[in-house]
């Protein structure tokens, strides 16, 4: 029989390591090392020339292990492994998801470039494009999920400066409202600024529905970003980022994570192997924990709106989006709540097996308010336009049993009078 080409799923406990270079071992050991001997004088010169980029590598030449800011296994073989789910040539990971952002904004943006992005994006992210790219001369544009592809490209042309359009930066579903970003939209405005010199890179931050549910890169995108601390870590007990694409694009990035020296250490590269053992299966149970509380909210009493997209109206314009762009809906759900801010404390204090904490992807269901924590320092303006009211509760739905969640929610929805 002939062998099939294994699912990523069934290559998580495997791909990348031999047990016989490490005595053995079944599992990947923690290589708890900042460096590494070399054989001889002559491997240190070699290892050294490839790894900064003094000559390119021989056809079957690996980059030997040099310093654990350069190279460890275990960040090699975790990225190894990442690369399978998004179909990308190489990744990176990085000590955070906003340290794998702000690597992308700093190695693609220049004094005097213009930055195209989505809005709302990441609290962290938003800072960093409002508050710090603006000290470098970048300057940005945002747009939302209600503009038409001609819309943004007028924004573009009266910024005056199309022609240092170098970054198109995409965070899709938006967090907290689930509205979303059409990366075939995206793609064409990129083509359309196109020029024999510069060509604008698309980046998509993929933390809420990736890697199961959707690969941004299959879609026209050409960086791939996560905040790994999410489902990809998936116990909320790490801090780690990802960025993900083609040689090409990643060997800057490469080159930037070495200087900035912002790479994961070792341990977290080894929590993260042992979490993506059981993506699939945790993923899997979170959406469908999430499709039963998401119908148990709708039409209650006491919600005004769910926010869901296994929710989306076939025929609207949202829902042809979604079927171009992921394979779930995902398990992200923001409730409004009748009454305001009071009534969605109540909700939230009242809560006994949901968590009060803010993050999301994990085992664990967590409930926050995005409108006094995660979101707090957007201007009110901005929140009230993308819907994103003091009424709202935001649900990251995890692995327990979907009526314990739904009593839970139930319980806590009735201490409202
Ligand atoms: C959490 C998050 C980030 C930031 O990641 P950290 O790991 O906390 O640095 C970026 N983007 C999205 C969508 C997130 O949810």
């Amino acid at each position: 029989m002939s062998k099939p080409s294994f699912k990523p799923e069934s290559l998580m406990m495997s791909h990348g390591y031999d047990p016989h270079l490490s005595e053995g071992a079944v599992k990947c050991p923690i290589f708890q090392t900042s460096t590494f001997a070399f054989k001889s004088a002559e491997d240190g010169k070699a290892f050294f020339e490839v790894a900064y980029g003094l000559r390119d590598k021989e056809p079957d030449e690996e980059l030997g292990l040099i310093y654990s800011r350069i190279n460890n296994p275990d960040l090699e073989i975790l990225e190894d492994r990442l690369c399978l789910w998004d179909h990308a040539e190489v990744c990176a990971v990085f000590e955070s998801g906003m340290s794998a952002i702000s690597t992308v904004l700093l190695e693609f943006l220049k004094p005097g470039d213009l930055l195209l992005h989505s809005k709302p994006v990441y609290g962290g992210t938003s800072h960093f494009i409002d508050k710090i790219l603006p000290q470098f001369g970048i300057q940005s544009i945002g747009f939302h999920s209600d503009h038409e592809m001609s819309d943004i490209i007028q924004k573009v042309e009266d910024s005056g400066k199309r022609d240092r359009l170098k970054l198109i930066y995409v965070e899709t579903p938006a967090n907290p409202t689930n509205a979303l970003i059409d990366l075939e939209i995206c793609r064409s405005v990129s083509d359309y600024f196109k020029t024999k010199s510069n060509s604008p890179v698309i980046a998509v931050d993929n933390t809420y529905m990736g890697p199961l549910w959707c690969q941004p890169l299959t879609l026209g995108a050409d960086l791939v970003i996560y905040s790994a601390t999410k489902y990809i870590g998936g116990h909320s007990d790490l801090i780690a980022g990802a960025v993900l694409g083609n040689k090409e694009l990643m060997t800057r990035i490469k080159v930037l994570r070495t200087f900035l020296g912002n790479m994961t250490g070792p341990w977290t590269g080894w929590l993260l192997m042992r979490s993506l053992e059981t993506l699939k299966p945790r993923m899997e149970l979170q959406a469908s924990n999430a499709a039963k509380v998401a119908d148990f909210l709708r039409n209650h009493p006491k919600v005004e709106k769910v926010f869901y997209l296994g929710h989306l109206k076939s025929g609207s314009k949202m829902h042809a989006i979604f079927k171009k762009q992921y394979s779930s809906p995902g398990a992200m759900i923001s409730i409004d709540i009748k009454g305001g801010e009071k009534n969605a404390f109540i909700f939230l204090n009242h809560l006994q097996l949901f968590h009060l904490a803010v993050s999301l992807g994990s085992t664990e269901s967590l409930a926050e308010h995005p409108f006094s924590m995660t979101h707090a320092d957007v201007p009110i303006i901005e929140k009230n336009a993308l819907g994103l009211t003091d009424k709202m509760v935001r649900l990251s739905i995890g692995v327990e049993n979907a009526d314990d969640l739904i009593w839970d929610i139930s319980q806590s929805l009735n201490k409202i009078c």
